[in-house]
């Protein structure tokens, strides 16, 4: 699974770190970002939370597991 967060939708809450700190963090300028390009599978239940719970609706993930022609498949929350 990967994720993805738009950088200029976020409003810098901190909820994504709170909820999945191994994926999330806040940079400097108060955006979150992923420290990671592929969620461990043992991260994947907080990072889904994270993506429930984001205020601005910024968080994308997507599942490479799940890949059929094109290689991603996207969730739909
Ligand atoms: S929960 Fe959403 S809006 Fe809040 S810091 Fe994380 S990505 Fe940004």
């Amino acid at each position: 699974m990967r994720v993805y967060v738009d950088i200029d939708s976020c409003e810098g809450c901190g909820m994504c770190v709170s909820l999945c700190e191994e994926v999330f963090c806040l940079a400097p300028d108060g955006r979150a970002g992923s420290k990671m390009f592929n969620v461990p599978q043992d991260s994947e239940g907080d990072c889904f939370l994270a993506v429930q719970f984001c205020p601005r609706h910024c968080i994308r993930i997507r599942d490479i597991r799940k890949s059929k022609g094109n290689g991603i498949q996207n969730f739909e929350l």
